[in-house]
């Protein structure tokens, strides 16, 4: 068990007011809050081995370099990653997709192929897709799912033929919170040769990630949805596809030798990591997987599920106009709803006011929302920082904010 207090002191910010009150942060999905080693980080880089990275002859080169390699290997240590060589540093999960699709989807996907995403994907799982499925004359289908957000298995399985080229899908839904069944998913689409990319965004810090069990061809995250900076994030890919792969964005660092005549190309992970790295915030990302790795996943994930299952109970049970949008079976921590007569934006606003922050509006999941027929929800997403009595004055401002409108 977890000491919500003691870990609750590691985190600055956690302990600010927000328009006079404790400031209760409830949209950890969007981000989440860093611990102080991870900020302490980003300071001790720049004042204390500043440095680019692979190319100096001198100490603080050499240190950089060390201590920005470092988070490879915790990175491939977190995924179960055959070797380090299969994790290419990105800027977050949108570049790790656009990368995937600009360099395997241009190179792999012809007129008439399919590419297979789901109703529920972030609009970063779908714009890179529809660009390149555009370019190629290809089409991007969503597989369906059922009024509680959960993709329709059977559906999916009518819709894999020697057309499609990759499946591209959520592990956990920012929206909804479902946790899609990608095991099966990435079995299926192998069965017709299809290749697999998971989205995850939502689950890396939440769920047990091994790669290899899972089997999946890529897997793309950030680190600001993991305790770790904005602006960095990793893809993972099996190393022969990578291999075949052209590279994403030319430039230094991703070269072996260039002449007029013609470029050759370095070799992995370096292939795909074109100009100067986010060197600072690589390394602050180290501390991240660090915190997690010291707390344990598991435990983290079953903090968040009791505050989630406390929650959604409270608030079926105390707010009887609010009604759930995304009610699967397995969930991580993400309550999304919609109060009768309320706008979402409202709500927001005013639990605002009281120092509580959620995320309203449609989370970048627009043909999700049309799914539902809604134009965005209230979502209150969970961390491991976050106790039952945020949760109580939470669902009290709800009632208030009901009372208010009545
Ligand atoms: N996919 C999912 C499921 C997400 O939740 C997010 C971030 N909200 C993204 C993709 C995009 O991540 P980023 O903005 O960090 O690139």
């Amino acid at each position: 068990m977890i000491d919500v207090e003691q870990l609750r002191s590691e985190f600055p910010i956690l302990s600010t007011e927000v328009n006079g009150h404790p400031l209760v942060y409830f949209d950890n999905a969007a981000t989440n809050q860093k611990p102080k080693v991870v900020t302490d980080a980003l300071t001790e880089y720049y004042d204390g081995y500043n440095s680019n990275v692979h190319r100096g002859a001198h100490a603080l080169a050499d240190k950089a370099t060390q201590e920005f390699e470092r988070t490879r290997e915790l990175i491939k240590d977190f995924i179960n990653s055959p070797k380090t060589e299969q994790v290419i540093f990105t800027k977050g999960t949108t570049e790790g997709i656009n990368l995937v699709a600009n360099t395997f989807g241009r190179a792999n996907i012809t007129e008439g192929d399919e590419i297979i995403v789901s109703t529920m994907e972030h609009h970063s799982n779908i714009v890179p897709w529809q660009m390149i499925a555009q370019e190629k004359g290809a089409v991007v289908r969503p597989i369906p799912i059922t009024d509680e957000g959960e993709i329709i298995f059977e559906e999916f399985e009518k819709m894999l033929s020697d057309k499609v080229k990759i499946v591209s899908v959520v592990h956990a839904s920012n929206a909804l919170g479902t946790i899609n069944p990608i095991e099966k998913i990435i079995e299926k689409a192998h069965e017709v040769g299809a290749k697999v990319l998971v989205d995850g965004a939502q689950s890396a810090a939440h769920l047990p990630i091994d790669v290899q069990q899972l089997n999946c061809d890529f897997f793309v995250t950030s680190a600001h949805k993991m305790f770790g900076p904005t602006g960095m994030g990793f893809l993972y890919g099996k190393e022969d596809i990578l291999n075949d792969m052209p590279p994403f964005l030319g430039g230094g660092e991703m070269i072996k030798e260039v002449s007029f005549d013609g470029t050759t190309f370095n070799t992995l992970p370096y292939k795909f990591e074109a100009g100067t790295p986010n060197i600072a915030d690589t390394v602050a990302f180290a501390k991240a997987l660090e915190f997690i790795n010291k707390y344990g996943k598991e435990n983290i994930a079953a903090h968040e599920i009791a505050l989630l299952e406390y929650a959604t109970e409270k608030l079926t049970s105390e707010i009887p106009s609010a009604k759930i949008i995304g009610q699967a079976k397995n969930k991580v921590s993400v309550l999304s709803f919609v109060i009768e007569n309320i706008h979402n934006y409202d709500i927001g606003m005013m639990l605002d006011a009281r120092g509580i922050a959620v995320r309203t509006g449609h989370h970048c999941t627009q043909p999700l929302m049309a799914r539902y027929n809604l134009e965005g929800t209230v979502r209150a997403s969970f961390s491991v920082y976050n106790t039952f009595e945020e949760v109580d004055k939470f669902i009290e401002a709800l009632k208030r904010i009901v009372k208010m409108f009545g």
